[in-house]
């Protein structure tokens, strides 16, 4: 996959003062996301500088191969010169209006229409936010005042997922099914409640995945007659859970979820803040994974996590409704439809037409990477290794015959994680899952070198833990 040329300067800024300035300085006044401040203090930060295509380079000049595309969001690779040029471009037009009080902007009009065309055909319209928590958020306010509207006030009840991820605003981290976020700030808000995820490997037990694909679909079923499905207003999950570890559930998993919607006529919400806009090899999951949403979340590879954006597509049952009934919807943000944010995510989602992108992931390297996953199954220490477009995990394990996990004690997937970031590629480690989602643009070669990576850090991994 080409990238368009693009010379990269010598990263100025770190040159200005030494790593060990920069690590105390950040030390002294970054307060990280999930971060333990104390712990990174005594290791110090690792200092990005600059990046280009799939590769990272730190403030020694150490290359990295970006297994993770950033946090799950530069699809199109670093450096796009396009996106570039289009933030540049309208920072100079216009930098900022907003779309209350009756106003628009052009950038915001024109991606609202290429999303009504790239998104499944039960969605014409979108509400803009800036993050995947706020899109969630919005989708707590949005179903709710839905079935007020519909004359049904009492269907307050969203059901999420353990181990599930949607963000971490007060309902994007109630939503989720962390219990380590929800013990932090008397999580989750009321109304709020969460079923077992589909998670084969660990919770199949003698059961095929396409049996327990249905079984575990059979847990939304159950929750909904437990709540009463008069109160229930949705269901929300990640076609694929991220941030959980990559867990892929059954194909049958999916289709059962939608048969249960539909059934209780309960509204479905897919979060797509990681699967949309190609990662599955589609352009959005729920279309990988056999399922119609009526709310789609989505952010990150909008832009390709070059500005912030994020947004809600609310299909026709919906927006017929509010627009309808609805009158004025009492909510919004400064950023809703930002334009530099809206006409990056314009140039990046024509990028990916131009370059067919998700036709690449599909059926190009997606099989490959699944070819070359297959392949690590023979090491002592996967469990298994799984993959479905370019997302994909690795499952750390002490016992492979009788899938038996290491003690949470012995962080091997910390361990695993370590070596990756010294051996220069970076792999994110959810317990002793190590997970990969590396930009689309990656070719079969960059893939070969990544799996090299891979087995040598999974090697040195096994040579610490046996
Ligand atoms: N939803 C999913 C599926 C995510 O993976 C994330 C972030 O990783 C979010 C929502 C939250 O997005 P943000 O960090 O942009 O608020």
């Amino acid at each position: 996959m080409q990238q368009d040329n693009i010379v990269i300067q010598a990263p100025a800024q770190a040159t200005r003062r030494s790593t060990r300035e920069w690590q105390q300085a950040d030390a002294a006044h970054f307060l990280h996301p999930f971060t333990d401040t104390a712990a990174l203090a005594k290791k110090g930060a690792r200092i990005i500088t600059k990046a280009e295509n799939i590769y990272l380079w730190d403030s020694e000049g150490h290359k990295i191969l970006d297994g993770m595309s950033g946090l799950w969001c530069v699809n199109t690779g670093y450096s796009q010169p396009s996106l570039i040029e289009a933030a540049n471009r309208q920072m100079k037009e216009l930098p900022y209006y907003n779309a209350f009080f009756q106003t628009s902007t052009i950038p915001a009009i024109e991606l609202a229409e290429l999303l009504a065309q790239v998104t499944p055909p039960q969605f014409k319209h979108v509400f803009y936010g800036t993050s995947g928590s706020e899109s969630n958020d919005t989708v707590v306010r949005l179903v709710r005042h839905y079935w007020a509207l519909q004359g049904q006030p009492e269907r307050q009840v969203i059901i999420a997922r353990k181990n599930g991820y949607h963000g971490s605003t007060m309902a994007g981290a109630s939503l989720s099914g962390m219990a380590y976020m929800h013990a932090q700030g008397g999580l989750p808000i009321p109304n709020i409640t969460h079923i077992q995820q589909p998670f084969w490997y660990e919770l199949g037990g003698d059961m095929s995945p396409d049996e327990f694909g249905k079984v575990a679909a059979g847990w939304l079923e159950e929750r909904i007659l437990e709540v009463g499905p008069e109160k229930v207003a949705a269901f929300i999950g990640e076609p694929i859970q991220g941030a959980g570890g990559v867990i892929i559930p059954p194909k049958t998993y999916w289709p059962e979820i939608q048969r249960i919607c539909d059934k209780y006529g309960i509204l479905l919400v897919s979060d797509e803040v990681i699967c949309g806009f190609g990662r599955t090899g589609n352009w959005f999951g729920c279309e990988t994974m056999g399922s119609k949403p009526d709310l789609m979340t989505f952010a990150k590879g909008v832009t390709a996590g070059y500005v912030p954006l994020g947004g809600v597509m609310v299909s026709d049952r919906v927006a017929d409704v509010l627009i309808e009934k609805g009158g004025e919807f009492e909510h919004g943000y400064t950023y809703s439809g930002h334009p530099v944010a809206c006409a990056v995510a314009v140039a990046n989602i024509k990028l990916m037409q131009q370059q067919k992108l998700v036709e690449h992931v599909r059926d190009d390297v997606g099989p490959y990477l699944a070819q070359q996953f297959e392949t690590l199954r023979d090491h002592p220490l996967v469990g298994e290794a799984v993959s479905c477009g370019l997302m994909g995990a690795i499952q750390l394990v002490k016992d492979k015959a009788t899938r038996q996990f290491f003690p949470s004690s012995l962080e091997v997937g910390m361990v695993c994680r370590g070596h990756c970031f010294g051996n220069g590629l970076v792999m994110r480690a959810v317990g002793d899952r190590m997970v990969i989602a590396p930009p689309l643009i990656i070719t079969r070669a960059q893939i070969d070198e990544m799996m090299t990576l891979i087995r040598r850090c999974l090697d040195l991994t096994l040579a610490d833990v046996k």
